[in-house]
């Protein structure tokens, strides 16, 4: 394990909760000499986990869209940001680099990277664990949504447990060191990716 791909939101949220767990867990990430993978803006709270990230002491891999390097105000201070042609290919690098996915506090673009993750786990693209930081409880109305969505017939048992969760970046990390891959049916040959 040597890079964690962090997705979150490019806006702060309304509670102080969000940025003091974004801030945990890029201490947590320096701390255990993991790099951060993330979409290498300065704002919202991507910019506050790089940001403590940078100030512990870890490194970063920032990875942006031409089209967002100013909409984002590209991170100044990291010094590994590669720039790509778009969102597709920010999504396929982000992945490509990291051996872990956390999902933080966010909105919309957060939630589709969340979902692209996982729904790569569940066709075997790849076996990396996926975890949502449900800071302040903040996800349990999509874990709920997804658990209505088992019961209905259109998630399968073993792909609802795809979703690991945890309230805070000690106990995230914790789900990631002690993650073994899943043993789900591939529905297609494995692709390369
Ligand atoms: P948001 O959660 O909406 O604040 O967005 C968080 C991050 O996701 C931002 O860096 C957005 O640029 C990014 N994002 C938004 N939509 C997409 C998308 N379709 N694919 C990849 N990244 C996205």
């Amino acid at each position: 394990m040597k890079r964690i791909c962090v997705f979150c939101g490019s806006r702060r949220g309304e509670r102080p909760a969000f940025a003091d767990s974004a801030r945990e867990l890029g201490q947590a990430l320096a701390a255990r000499d993991l790099e951060l993978v993330f979409g290498g803006g300065h704002v919202g709270l991507m910019g506050v986990i790089a940001d403590a990230v940078l100030d512990a002491g870890g490194r970063a891999i920032g990875v942006i869209p031409h089209a967002l390097v100013e909409r984002e105000l590209m991170h100044p201070r990291v010094p590994d940001i590669r720039i790509v042609d778009s969102m597709h290919e920010r999504k396929a690098l982000m992945a490509e680099l990291s051996d872990a996915f956390i999902a933080m506090p966010g909105g919309l673009g957060t939630l589709e990277e969340f979902f692209e993750a996982l729904t790569w786990s569940q066709l075997g693209i790849h076996a990396k664990p996926v975890v949502l930081l449900n800071v302040g409880n903040y996800f349990d109305g999509l874990l709920s949504f997804v658990g209505k969505a088992a019961h209905e017939g259109f998630i399968r048992a073993e792909h609802e447990s795809l979703i690991l969760s945890a309230p805070s970046a000690t106990e995230v990390m914790r789900q990631i060191e002690s993650f073994s891959p899943p043993n789900t049916r591939r529905w297609t040959p494995r692709p390369t990716i």
